[in-house]
């Protein structure tokens, strides 16, 4: 009897945002395509793969950090992910890497596992759901229409570590789109550097889906994902004229009344600095037009504090703007220095102390608006989709609440309820960030 070969084990260690989340499951749907086991722990595993995050100084720190631990408990090692596009950063602090590949690289990644723990004899695709694997709970996943950036905000150095944008064709992702659906997926949340600028690098072009012939256009994008039956929310909208366009099918009920749109700040002078389109006026006047065509849509953004330069007047040019503005959901980054991103260039550096005081007060000045605008949904009956249940109840979303970045409901006497399921319920209560209800 010949000596059977032991299935190599592959750990997996997966960092930073939903778009690093996309490429670990890629990444992990090939190998195990390709037959490889995962290992829950370093020591069992043949090797391991660390998905990196580079965005800001404290992501590269803990992307060094996991990379450590692995190379400690195990010592096989592969980096991929954004950090893995600066490798001279990684060899400095680790040079026993085994390889690094930067981010969206799956061949790369898989032909450096190929080297490393070769690939199992006999591979049984059938093991993979035709959905592949999924980082997220089993109801809602993200979906990646485009990679890369072609903006120069001067705080952010993605474009120089994923490219210009490239978009992904229509009809790839509505194929990928019903296969997740099928599968029970009941929300997909459509994620790119800047998914407002999908089909852009292919000049709209024409392409068919299902024999028909349709521009690779965010708008053609979302009618057809808005006709799959399942909430579709997109994030990362830059704002262009053009999101304007999206309002009817937000209207339609064919996309989630949701815009997730980094405004970054509120002061003309900062926002030329960030190179970000800088007329607030004209923003102020695009979101009550929003508002007006869907009353109940929820504007959710991001501001950083203390950019260079920053004056306290700066300052409360944002803190005016966000009252004028009545933003629903409001997320702030202290500055911070990414090395290769040429806000470094520029003067005014503000101390640490500073950018964060900033920050903290900034969010204290959102959180009355928080409140007010959740305190008007008490009593409104609305739908939600159940994320988690057990004996004290269940935790879900409105329409108006993407994971893991807004609030939540908590459904009091949702003990029976199943995640996945969408429920009536009626609110009962709030605080500054989440909602209390009960079932309809
Ligand atoms: S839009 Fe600006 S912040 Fe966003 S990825 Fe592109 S360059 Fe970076």
């Amino acid at each position: 009897m010949s000596a059977r070969r032991k299935t190599p084990r592959i750990g997996f260690v997966s960092l930073g945002c939903p778009k690093a989340a996309a490429d670990a499951e890629l990444i992990l749907t090939r190998l195990r395509a390709e037959g490889y086991e995962f290992s829950p722990s370093y020591r069992g595993a043949d090797l391991v793969i660390v998905n990196t995050c580079g965005f800001i100084d404290a992501a590269i720190e803990e992307s060094l950090a996991a990379i450590g631990e692995a190379l400690d408990e195990n010592g096989k090692v592969i980096v991929t992910g954004c950090l893995g596009a600066r490798p001279e950063t990684i060899r400095e602090r680790h040079p026993h890497v085994l390889a690094i590949a930067g981010p969206h690289a799956l061949e790369e990644v898989m032909s450096l596992v190929h080297a490393h723990a070769p690939k199992p004899h006999d591979p049984f695709e059938d093991l993979v759901p035709p959905q592949g694997l999924r980082l997220t709970p089993s109801h809602y996943a993200y979906l990646k229409i485009a990679e890369g950036c072609n903006h120069r905000c001067s705080f952010c150095i993605i474009p120089s570590l994923r490219g210009p944008l490239a978009s992904r064709p229509l009809a790839e992702v509505v194929k990928e789109a019903e296969t997740l659906v099928k599968a029970g997926v009941k929300e997909l949340i459509l994620i790119a550097q800047d998914t407002a600028a999908y089909g852009m690098d292919l000049k709209h072009r024409t392409g068919f889906l299902h024999g028909r012939p349709v521009k690779t256009r965010l708008y053609e994008l979302c009618k057809e994902l808005g006709s799959l039956g399942v909430w579709i929310r997109l994030h990362y909208v830059y704002p262009y004229s053009h999101v304007d366009d999206l309002l009817p099918l937000m209207a339609e009920g064919k996309l989630l009344p949701y815009l997730d749109v980094p405004f970054q700040h509120a002061s003309p002078r900062i926002l030329r600095a960030m190179k970000r389109p800088g007329d607030v006026e004209r923003v102020l006047e695009r979101i009550a037009g929003w508002r007006k065509a869907v009353p109940n849509l929820t504007i959710r953004s991001t501001f950083i504090t203390g950019f260079p330069g920053e004056t306290e007047s700066d300052f409360e040019e944002l803190l005016d703007f966000l009252d004028e503005a009545r933003l629903d959901r409001v997320g702030a980054f202290a500055y911070s220095a990414v090395a290769g991103a040429a806000a470094n260039e520029l003067p005014g550096m503000l101390p640490e102390a500073v950018r964060e005081e900033r920050k903290a007060r900034l969010l204290r000045h959102q959180e009355e608006i928080s409140l007010a605008r959740l305190s008007a949904l008490i009593g409104q009956t609305m739908t939600v989709l159940v994320d988690e249940c057990d004996e004290e109840g269940a935790i879900a979303r409105t329409m108006g609440d993407a994971p893991d970045v807004d609030g939540v409901v908590y459904v009091q006497d949702g003990q029976d309820l199943r995640p996945g399921e969408f429920v009536e319920v009626e609110i009962t209560d709030c605080d500054v960030h989440d909602l209390y209800a009960r079932c309809r």
